[in-house]
């Protein structure tokens, strides 16, 4: 067993940006560990694979197939762990998707190999490697020791600043083929349908989410005022999604995004554990509720204990 193996996730044949990020967590370890980087980029009609050498691998090993072009974890997951069975590395990075979860869990079943998702920092001792991660929704973060390799990481989104592209890459593409047997693959993909919003708000810098205390889909428009005004984006908790008054994409927590931003502003949120877990990497909270008890209040860097109504308004006038 040696080196790293990062699986590079594809959407319409584009490697996903937070790949950067999994090439910054392997950078960390890659000195001590020894034994090379090499990626593995699987997607349909693949258009960027060569981008991937910039990470310094010296092997991409490219699987293009059209049953890969869709996050169909199944497909990929075969794929996927023929590769790792064959190259056996000794640290395996996938990114934290709801693709690269999935893998990452039935993958570390198939290899028994040790897991850890949501990474937050990474270092290698003595042969083991010990890891953070946030629990409790990010009120505190547990240390956790793989002991024996091969080891399985997911590295928190935000936690691992992009590495830098190389300029010269000296690696090269490996064309593979998927080899995979329709029959033998458990599940079906029937279709799927693209959600049309273009919401990003792992990329966002500041965001602004409402939550259940708005009341109702109509004050989401004075949030979006104020997100045109500083250039941010809205997010929200569960509840305006599950009651359909904003778009299902703008959910951030345990089912929802993960998002680590400059600033992270909660309006009318109340701060459970499963909205928490998702933004408790900002770099900044504040937390508008008229609760003075609501448990946002311990995770937040600012708070103003008031009536959204009343404080928005003039929020929103001092950034005119
Ligand atoms: C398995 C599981 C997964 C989950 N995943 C997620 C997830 O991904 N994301 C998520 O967000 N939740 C998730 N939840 C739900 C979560 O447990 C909470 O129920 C949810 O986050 C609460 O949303 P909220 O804070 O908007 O609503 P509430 O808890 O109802 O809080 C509303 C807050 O608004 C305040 N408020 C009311 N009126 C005003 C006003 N006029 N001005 C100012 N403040 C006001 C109240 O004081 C209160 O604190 C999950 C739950 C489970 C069980």
């Amino acid at each position: 067993m040696s080196g790293i193996l990062i699986f590079a996730e594809t959407d319409d044949g584009t490697i996903l940006p937070n790949f950067w990020e999994q090439v910054s967590a392997a950078r960390q370890v890659a000195d001590p560990l020894g034994g090379g980087l090499r990626v593995a980029v699987q997607g349909s009609q693949i258009k960027d694979a060569s981008d991937a050498l910039k990470s310094g691998a010296e092997q991409v090993y490219v699987t293009n197939d059209a049953r890969l072009g869709e996050p169909w974890s199944e497909a990929h997951l075969e794929t996927f762990t023929a590769l790792c069975r064959e190259l056996q590395p000794e640290l395996i990075i996938l990114p934290r998707t709801l693709l690269g979860m999935e893998i990452a869990a039935r993958l570390a079943q198939r290899l028994d190999a040790g897991l850890a998702q949501d990474v937050m920092t990474m270092q290698l001792a003595e042969g083991k490697l010990t890891v953070t991660r946030p629990v409790f929704g990010g009120a505190a973060s547990a240390t956790l020791r793989l002991t024996r390799p091969p080891w399985i990481i997911v590295p928190r989104t935000g936690a691992f600043a992009p590495a830098e592209p190389l300029s010269t890459p000296k690696g090269e593409l490996v064309a593979r083929q998927a080899n995979l047997v329709d029959d033998a693959l458990k599940t079906r993909r029937i279709s799927r349908t693209r959600q049309t919003s273009k919401i990003n708000l792992e990329r966002a810098r500041v965001i602004i989410s409402g939550g259940r205390g708005l009341g109702g889909p109509e004050p989401f428009q004075l949030l979006h005022e104020i997100a045109e005004r500083m250039g941010a984006v809205v997010g929200a908790s569960r509840p305006p999604c599950d009651s359909g008054w904003v778009d299902s994409g703008m959910q951030v927590g345990l089912t929802g995004k993960t998002v680590s931003p400059e600033v992270y502003i909660a309006v009318g949120i109340s701060g459970a554990t499963q909205h928490m877990t998702g933004c408790s990497s900002s770099r900044v909270i504040v937390a508008i509720n008229q609760d003075p008890d609501a448990p946002i209040f311990r995770m937040a860097t600012y708070g103003v204990v008031g009536d959204w109504k009343q404080v928005l308004p003039g929020f929103c006038e001092a950034l005119a």
